[in-house]
């Protein structure tokens, strides 16, 4: 039994705290999930009370820990995302000051305060913090153990929504989800539509596919580079051939980006033999480097900027035979002609591999970049995932915007078959929770469709009613949405 009166020592307060450090930070987010403080009133380091209406959505992938929390800070009623520690200083070992997915963070909850500088917020101010140390529930020690457990079942919630599924209309939700990932596919449309014109179709193209490919971390850098290095410039250099075009297209991208700077420290043979002539090549053009911050931090070897600008050129070097758009459009034709073929799905996503296809020969195949070791074995330089994802935020959207100038509604009717076809991407933690409440989808075939579909979801609801439920207007659409959308 403990002491109660104990307030030091490894039974009392100071115990509970010394004993929550040597834990993993999923003890205090628990903490945080099911609020299990003190009664007392919460207070901000710099004593401002904190009310905690809703302590946000739990985040297991990257980004803060919980997302769209509801708090008031005195009587100032706060939305956005909060982050836990252990140790206040994570925050920079983690880099989340570098991070622009940390740039909502509202609130810092740390069991103890680092002594030396403050998170800043993007007001340029310290993010308020809580030292959840202090308001720790006495006799909380045994659930330290449970924490995994505790966050599962507060994951797993249903919400309001989730206990209403089992007594939706047949078709209700199966609708729901085909008009909110349409919904989706036009509002990225409309972003195509906004100043497309004849002369600059192609280039709207070239930099919705640069910048999909650029996966979260480098699409604002890839999207510069479109348009420091625009297409009417790269087309001469494309009707080089191969090898030429190649070290012309790189030299321009990799040297904008400052990758060729330097010796690489631990490039093979091959490899810095790449990066000598590009790095020649580079100099001759006498170009100034991009001048927009980047760095790597936050991806995958297997996703550097290297491999997707080779990806990328080789891609475009098939596509500009014609024309990027005309060479797009004659995929679309294909598609169309095999659109009844019992396997159009396996047919239109081998078509779709066969755009992006790197040749044997490519030294990047084994490489990720000029300073990491090799990969020890050859890997796709644009997989499956990505090209999915490309399909989904870049071409279907600037293809649809494209179809309803031309008043082209056959196009229109491809690009949505195309999107019931194609697969989904990995899951998220967004189409993860949505699917623990909207369960049927298990029983539903997934696609590209029905993913793009619970995002919207989502974002209409998760994440414009940041009381979690309480004022979200999706349960009782449950009761009025008519079947088959
Ligand atoms: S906010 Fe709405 S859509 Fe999201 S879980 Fe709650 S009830 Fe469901």
């Amino acid at each position: 039994m403990e002491p109660k009166s104990a307030e030091n020592g490894w039974t009392g307060k100071n115990g509970l705290i010394r004993d929550l450090l040597t834990r993993r930070e999923t003890v205090l987010q628990a903490c945080w999930a099911i609020q299990w403080w003190e009664e007392k009133s919460l207070l901000l380091s710099d004593g401002t009370p904190l009310t905690v209406i809703f302590p946000g959505w739990l985040n297991r992938g990257p980004g803060p820990d919980f997302t769209n929390a509801r708090l008031k800070f005195g009587d100032r009623e706060v939305a956005g995302d909060v982050e836990i520690h252990l140790d206040e200083r994570d925050w920079f070992h983690h880099g989340h000051h570098q991070d622009p997915d940390y740039g909502g963070v509202v609130l810092h909850v740390v069991a103890i305060a680092g002594n030396g500088h403050r998170p800043l917020g993007k007001d340029g101010q310290a993010i308020p913090r809580l030292e959840a140390g202090l308001w720790l529930k006495q006799g909380l020690r045994p659930a330290f153990s449970e924490s995994d457990h505790l966050l599962d079942q507060y994951e797993s919630l249903p919400g309001r929504c989730g206990l209403r599924v089992p007594f939706a209309r047949e078709g209700f939700l199966k609708g729901l989800l085909v008009s909110a990932a349409e919904k989706r596919a036009w509002d990225k449309a409309q972003t195509f539509m906004t100043g497309m014109g004849d002369d600059n179709r192609e280039q709207l193209l070239f930099e919705a596919v640069f910048q999909s490919l650029g996966y979260k971390p480098f699409a604002p850098v890839f999207l510069s580079l479109a348009r420091q290095f625009p297409l009417v410039r790269l087309s001469p250099l494309f009707e080089l051939p191969y090898g030429k075009a190649r070290e012309a297209v790189l030299s321009l991208w990799m040297g904008g980006l400052g990758l060729l700077e330097g010796e690489p420290q631990k490039a093979d043979g091959p490899l810095r033999d790449e990066f000598r002539v590009l790095q020649k090549k580079w100099g001759q053009w006498r170009e100034p480097p991009l001048g927009v911050p980047w760095d790597r931090q936050g991806s995958r070897p297997w996703n550097s900027p290297e491999r997707r600008l080779v990806g990328l050129f080789h891609h475009l070097y098939r596509m500009m035979e014609n024309g990027l758009l005309k060479q797009w459009m004659a995929f679309f034709v294909k598609l169309d002609e095999v659109r009844h073929e019992k396997n159009f799905k396996g047919m239109a996503a081998s078509l779709l591999d066969g755009l992006f296809e790197t040749p044997d020969w490519e030294i990047w195949r084994w490489n990720v970049s000029f300073v990491h070791p090799p990969l020890r074995q050859a890997a796709r330089m644009i997989g499956r995932d990505r090209t999915v994802i490309l399909m989904a935020n870049g071409v279907i959207p600037f293809f649809l915007a494209y179809a309803r100038q031309k008043k082209d509604p056959d196009l229109e009717k491809l690009l949505y078959r195309l999107y019931v076809v194609l697969p989904p991407e990995e899951p998220n933690h967004k189409t993860r929770f949505m699917e623990n409440r909207l369960a049927f989808l298990s029983r539903e075939g997934r696609s590209l469709r029905s993913q793009q579909g619970l995002l919207q979801i989502y974002q209409d609801f998760c994440g414009n009613f940041e009381t979690g439920c309480q004022d979200c207007e999706l349960p009782n659409l449950i009761y009025t949405f008519p079947a088959n959308g």
